[in-house]
């Protein structure tokens, strides 16, 4: 029987986590996701705090079972109602793009499986994250929990709006794609912010740093293509 390459190597690799596990610490993950973070690594997001945090947050944990085994591939992965985790590298590459400090507080849109909130809440001291789906939001919520992620809140609502009452924030990053950065979203950046972004309409996306100097001024620069699911119109 024809076995594609790929599959026969990841067969391989949750064998030898299989019987790597009692090495390290229980968790038979381990291994896959240190495979995932030295490809990081290697693509050039070199931020060591940020390498730390990506060996530490157990993703497959913000996956339903079904999918977990497949956590630690670099590719997006659907978990349902047209919402997918985001690609590894791709968290890696917008978390360092934020440059997160411990005293930040972090407003995210679309917090789906909660994964990149809780990288970003080791990295900063508080993240606020909207999700428009109820059943994503709550179901984030819960993983969050349950794993300890203390400093992140979860709301359910329309990430146009923003979150006014706990504006301005130094940190934003959008994990769903409007056409265009939302000006409630830019008002809610504090000076000498940054804000992280895919921008653009499906097919033509692209990766977005808006820097708010201390004068108020914004600086854009475009990074690259990427492909995230889009932001939905909400409730106005
Ligand atoms: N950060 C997520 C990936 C999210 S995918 C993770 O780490 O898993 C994008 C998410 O944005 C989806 O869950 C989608 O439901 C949500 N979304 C789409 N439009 C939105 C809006 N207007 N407000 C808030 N969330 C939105």
């Amino acid at each position: 029987m024809h076995v594609p390459a790929t599959i026969r190597l990841t067969g391989g690799l949750m064998f030898l986590a299989a019987i790597a596990a009692p090495l390290t610490g229980g968790d038979p993950f381990s291994p896959l996701r240190e495979q995932m973070v030295r490809q990081i690594e290697d693509r050039g997001v070199r931020n060591p705090d940020i390498l730390r945090v990506m060996r530490a947050t157990p993703r497959h944990l913000f996956l339903p079972g079904d999918l977990q085994s497949g956590a630690y591939q670099d590719r997006p992965l659907p978990i349902g109602y047209d919402a997918t985790i985001s690609q590894p590298y791709i968290v890696a590459l917008m978390t360092e793009l934020l440059e997160p400090a411990k005293s930040h507080r972090v407003l995210e849109i679309g917090t789906g499986s909660g994964y990149q909130a809780a990288v970003l809440a080791q990295l900063v001291d508080h993240v606020y994250t909207i999700e428009i789906v109820p059943a994503l939001a709550q179901s984030a919520q819960q993983t969050l929990r349950r794993l300890g992620y203390s400093n992140v809140t979860v709301r359910q609502g329309d990430g146009y709006r923003g979150w006014p009452e706990e504006a301005p924030f130094p940190r934003i990053i959008l994990t769903a794609s409007p056409p265009e950065i939302p000006q409630t979203l830019v008002d809610q950046l504090a000076r000498g912010g940054r804000l992280v972004a895919p921008v653009g309409r499906m097919g033509s996306q692209e990766l977005v740093l808006i820097e708010k100097k201390a004068d108020g001024s914004l600086r854009r620069r475009s990074v690259g293509p990427v492909a995230f699911v889009p932001m939905k119109p909400g409730g106005r």
